[in-house]
């Protein structure tokens, strides 16, 4: 899986299909979607026009509580639009009673191939506990919001020792956090950008993530973090940040 992906919340039409071809330009393999983006049909138009094989994008979309009862056809309606056989990883978007039978239906979509991995979003460590306790396919991701200004290193430490990529999400705090003084000096510092950083550090944690992006100048920058890398005394000022500051709520 590469570890940054395109983000698509909140862009659709004409615009996610423009991003996602900026992206695929720009050397992004991973697109994020959800059905609750209402964008997978561009998503796969942008795909499927675009020169880079399908075999080597890594799609992943999820599926919405309120499908459950019938999450196998959610899955069907989700790959319709993306125009693909698979999805490379299907996540639960968020825990909901009755999540285990959901789990278990697409257990069979992954033992036949339709989903490549299955994974998680928004877990806690109680529903990660819940879910390994009857889960045959564990889940191989958890998506859960992180940047350095909501920070639960308990519950990373908890996926990460059950084996469970932790991905980050809204890892630019939607942008509101950007221009935090600390983050903005070791930018400066790293001649880097302030959104740079932010996604840096959440590699250095052993994450993954997906900042979303509809410009080219912001496509093109946040792929553009391999380059580098954050030393232990500037990861610990970051980390200071966290005050469970939430970009969504
Ligand atoms: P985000 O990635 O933290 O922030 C996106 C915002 O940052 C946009 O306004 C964007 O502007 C701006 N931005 C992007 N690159 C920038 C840069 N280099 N410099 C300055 N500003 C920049 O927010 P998010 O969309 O909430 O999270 C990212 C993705 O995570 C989502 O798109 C979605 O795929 C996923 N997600 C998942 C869940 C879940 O429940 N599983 C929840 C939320 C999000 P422009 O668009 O103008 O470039």
């Amino acid at each position: 899986m590469p570890a940054v992906g395109l983000g698509t919340y909140q862009i659709s039409g004409s615009a996610v299909e423009e991003a996602v071809f900026l992206a695929l330009e720009a050397g992004y393999r991973r697109i994020d979607t959800a059905k609750l983006y209402q964008n997978e049909r561009e998503i796969g138009d942008a795909i499927r026009a675009s020169d880079v094989p399908r075999k080597d994008i890594f799609i992943t979309t999820k599926l919405w509580p309120t499908d459950f009862i019938n999450a196998e056809w959610a899955l069907e309606e989700s790959l319709d639009k993306l125009q693909t056989d698979y999805v490379d990883l299907y996540l639960i978007h968020w825990p909901f009673v009755g999540k285990g039978r959901a789990w278990k239906a697409l257990e069979n979509s992954h033992a036949d191939g339709r989903i490549r991995a299955l994974g998680v979003s928004n877990y806690s460590i109680k529903h990660i506990n819940e879910l390994l306790k009857n889960a045959k396919v564990k889940p191989a991701v958890n998506q859960i919001e992180c940047s350095p200004f909501f920070y639960r290193k308990d519950l990373i430490d908890h996926c990460m020792a059950n084996d469970i990529v932790v991905e980050a999400y809204s890892p630019l705090t939607r942008g509101q956090k950007i221009n935090d003084p600390v983050v903005v000096e070791i930018a400066r510092k790293y001649d880097k950008s302030p959104a740079q950083i932010m996604i840096r550090w959440a590699l250095e944690h052993s994450m993954t993530t997906v900042p979303k992006a509809a410009s080219k100048a912001h496509i093109e920058e946040n792929i553009a973090v391999f380059d580098f890398s954050i030393d232990p005394a500037d990861m610990a000022s970051l980390d200071t940040l966290n005050k469970n500051y939430r970009a969504g709520a």
